[in-house]
Parts: C-alpha cells; structure tokens; sequence
C-alpha cells in the first residue's frame, strides 16, 4: 500500500467527537518526533455526510483518519479495502486514503485491546460484558489470541449473535474467569454522582446494570474497563477497593492510537508520552 507523500493531516471522525482524547495524543506524538506540519483534528460529521466528506479528505492533505460512534460499520462499508481484522468484527476504526485514491479500513481496536493487557491471554478465562461495536472488537481478538471466552450481555440476542459469528459461549449472568472485560457504556458518566464516596448509589446502579456484586467483582484477577471517564469508572473503584488488579480504558485508547499512528505514519509511537497526554486531555 502507498500512501499520498504530500499529505500532513489526520484526524477523528465522529458524530459527537468533541470529547476525543485523540487530538491531544497524536499531537503530542508529533511534537515530540520533531514531525513539523502534521496535524490531528477532530473532524464533527453527522452520519448523512460520511461518505462525502470522507471522499473529499485526500484533496484536503488528510492520510487517514481515525473513526469512532457512531461511524465504524459505515467506515467499513465505504472503504475500497479492508484488513481481515475489520472484516470479522465488522467494523474500522481507521481509515487510510491511499496514493491511487483508494480507502483501506482496518480495526486498531482489536490489537489494542491485546496490548492494553499486562499479559498473554493464551490458555486464560475472559468474561466480556457486552455485544456492541466494542465487544466484538474484543471477542474477536481474545478468541484469537487463545483465551477462553465467556459473553454476557443484557440483550442475550445479541450475544448469541456475536458468539455464533465470532466465537465465545453465551452465559446468562457473568462467571468467574481470570480477567472481566467491561465492553458495556456502563459507567461512561463516571462515579460523579456521588463522587469519591466508596460504596456509593451510582457503583451499585453500575453493578446492577451489569449484573454483577462487589462480592463477584472481587473473584476476578484481573478487571479490565473500557469505558474511560473523567474520573475511576464504578467498577474499577469497586475492584481497586477488592484488592483486583485493574486495566482503565485510556490504555486501550492509547494502544489503538499508537497502533494507527504507525499505520499512517510509518514511525515508532512515544506511547508513554501519548499517555501523558490522554491523561491531562479533557
Ligand atoms: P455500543 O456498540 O453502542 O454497545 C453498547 C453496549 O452497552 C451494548 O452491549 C449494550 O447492551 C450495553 N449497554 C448500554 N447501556 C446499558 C445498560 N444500562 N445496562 C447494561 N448494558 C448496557 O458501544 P461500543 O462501541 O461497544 O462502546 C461501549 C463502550 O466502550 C463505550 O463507553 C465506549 O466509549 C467504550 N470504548 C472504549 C474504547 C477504548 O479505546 N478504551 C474503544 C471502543 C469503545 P444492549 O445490547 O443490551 O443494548
């Protein structure tokens, strides 16, 4: 695959994306490789203009673009070509505008997931949360990576879905396993309601939602969530207070970006300092 030479912009596609930490990572990324006149922005598109405003980005100096809610199926759909990774899970998150003018889809989120762990999931136990956009990303690529994968999710249909699709057994609540994966939008509001209060009405609305006990929570080695949110989810406070190792959704932010950053740019990502900037963004 070429990519336009030329070309010195990338961004974020999103519908709304004001929100995104990824301006600030990617920014800081160039600055700190001495990668004078690259820039990343958020690019605001409402799904009715996606298509065309994707097609128009090359001539505007863009090499890629990231894509988040509410765009990755239709990122997928639009491109020319497409990783197998996106294929399977059915959804990109990051778009490359090639020199001969074509679109190549892949999903960073999968890789990123993987590498977001702090250890080989092969031969391991896994309970996702979930059968969205996310939760495919991360069954497809637990399942992968050799783990043994358990779904639950609030509409069993869907699970069933993903797991016929991509492998993964269906439970009707959540089971003990080494590491729990949070692929729900539960907590994406954050504990703010009732802030830094340990045992607080809003961990133990998020743990309703998620049909689990701070009792259950505990019996995991690892909690993983990919929410990411001003403050400590619910369930990561929950877990952190139990004595269970936690992984925050910003290292998979972090991970994906990093992975695309490589994509488009060729260079090695300074992930730490990506990181950094995750962090203070707001
Ligand atoms: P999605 O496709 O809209 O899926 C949402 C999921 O959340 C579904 O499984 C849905 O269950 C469940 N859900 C929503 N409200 C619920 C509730 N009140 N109780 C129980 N389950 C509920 O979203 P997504 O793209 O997978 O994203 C999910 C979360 O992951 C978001 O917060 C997103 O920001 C985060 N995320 C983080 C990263 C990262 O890099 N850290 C990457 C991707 C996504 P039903 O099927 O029953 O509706």
């Amino acid at each position: 695959m070429s990519l336009a030479s030329d070309a010195r912009r990338l961004g974020v596609l999103g519908w709304p994306v004001a929100h995104s930490r990824s301006p600030a990572m990617h920014n800081a990324a160039f600055a700190a490789l001495g990668m004078d006149g690259w820039r990343y922005q958020r690019l605001p598109v409402p799904p009715a203009l996606l298509t065309e405003t994707v097609r128009a980005l090359p001539a505007a100096g863009f090499l890629g673009a990231n894509v988040t809610i509410p765009h990755k199926q239709a990122a997928l759909a639009l491109a020319d070509s497409a990783s197998v990774a996106a294929r399977e899970i059915g959804a990109a998150n990051t778009l490359s505008f090639c020199a001969d003018g074509s679109i190549r889809a892949e999903n960073t989120d999968a890789p990123g997931l993987l590498q977001a762990l702090p250890f080989d999931v092969r031969g391991r136990t896994a309970m996702v949360l979930g059968a969205g956009g996310s939760a495919r990303a991360a069954v497809w690529a637990l399942v992968g990576a050799g783990a043994e994968v358990s779904i639950w999710n609030r509409t069993r249909e869907r699970a069933s879905t993903l797991a016929a699709e991509l492998g993964g057994s269906v439970v009707a609540e959540p089971v003990p396993a080494e590491l729990l994966v949070n692929c729900t939008a539960v907590g994406l509001q954050g504990p703010s309601s009732a802030a830094g209060i340990p045992g607080s009405s809003s961990e133990a609305q998020a743990l309703n939602h998620l049909a689990l006990s701070a009792d259950q929570v505990a019996r995991y080695q690892y909690v993983f969530d990919l929410v990411y949110a001003q403050l400590e989810t619910p369930l990561l406070a929950v877990a952190r207070r139990a004595g269970v190792k936690t992984i925050d959704g910003l290292q998979m932010l972090v991970a994906q970006g990093a992975i695309s950053f490589s994509i488009w740019t060729g260079r090695h990502p300074p992930r730490d300092l990506m990181r950094a900037a995750a962090d203070s963004a707001t």
